[in-house]
């Protein structure tokens, strides 16, 4: 799956307490390495009206993570092959959608005994850099429109800006930098530049609940995500969506419009 530019996934959680305390019930059912069923729920209401409808459906994703799979797991099917090109001077970007409670930060950030892709990543990154890399990491949150540099959390908003050779850049974001990797590496007199963003997005349902609602609308193309990621996203970029659902019966809404989204990033 690494040869390919755009790869989507999807990770299944557990059912969690709350769910069973609710009387949810698993309702997504991850079949094999890459398929997933879901089942809609009414199916298992003895409704004879609705006995002739669709009530399976089958999908397909490049890899399908379901609750047994643990982070590095994760990272060796769908990061670790990132991060062989990201050395190789490819630009890549990872994200994880889906709607709020599905397992985005877990994924992305995860415990401090589970730690997540961030730190599985950029581990990685480091055992396969010698001296000859240098690693610069920023920490940033997009929220409404606003930048704001999460290293320095009282610094204000930051801009972003794009150079005239089309770079984009955000003046003022801090960065920090390993010690003990220092050079830059030297390919035929050219410096080889990288950017990895590790994204964690924020909960798919309210692109459709909250932002019909905000007055001051931001077009996906114009929004200042789109913008920063214009290099890292497409062309010879590596691209990973991390399509995230609960297995629960009460979030079959959500998980459904999710498994569509992505399957639809499967067929671009
Ligand atoms: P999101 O960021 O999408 O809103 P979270 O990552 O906060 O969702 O996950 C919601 C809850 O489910 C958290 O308590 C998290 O620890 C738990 N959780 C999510 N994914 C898993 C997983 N794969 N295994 C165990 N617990 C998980
Ligand atoms: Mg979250």
């Amino acid at each position: 799956m690494q040869k390919q530019q755009l790869t989507v996934v999807v990770r299944v959680r557990p059912l969690n307490s709350a769910e069973k305390a609710k009387k949810a019930f698993q309702c997504v059912f991850p079949l094999d390495k890459r398929r997933v069923l879901l089942v809609d729920p009414e199916k298992f209401e003895n409704n004879i009206l609705r006995q002739n409808r669709q009530h399976e459906r089958k999908f397909e994703f490049d890899a399908t993570f379901g609750a047994v799979s643990n982070q590095e797991d994760v990272h060796e099917t769908t990061t670790g092959p990132i991060i062989d090109s990201v050395v190789q001077g490819f630009n890549a970007t990872v994200f994880a959608y889906g709607a709020t409670g599905s397992g985005k930060t877990f994924t992305m950030i995860g415990t401090k005994e589970r730690p997540g892709l961030m730190t599985l990543m950029t581990k990685a990154l480091y055992e396969k850099l010698d001296s000859q890399y240098q690693v610069l990491l920023s920490y940033m949150e997009i929220y409404n429109e606003i930048i704001r540099d999460l290293l320095n959390p009282t610094g204000g908003d930051l801009e972003l800006l794009e150079d005239e050779k089309g770079n984009i850049r955000v003046p003022g974001l801090s960065s920090v930098r390993a010690p003990n990797l220092s050079r830059v590496m030297i390919v035929k007199n050219q410096t080889l530049h990288s950017k990895l963003f590790m994204i964690d997005l924020a909960g798919s349902e309210r692109a459709s609940n909250t932002q019909v609602e905000t007055t001051k609308y931001v077009n996906y193309r114009d929004s200042k995500l789109t913008r920063l990621l214009k290099d890292s996203l497409g062309g010879t970029a590596k691209t990973c969506m991390i399509a995230h659902v609960t297995p629960s019966s009460s979030n079959f809404e959500e998980t459904y419009n999710t498994l569509m989204y992505a399957s639809r990033a499967m067929n671009i």
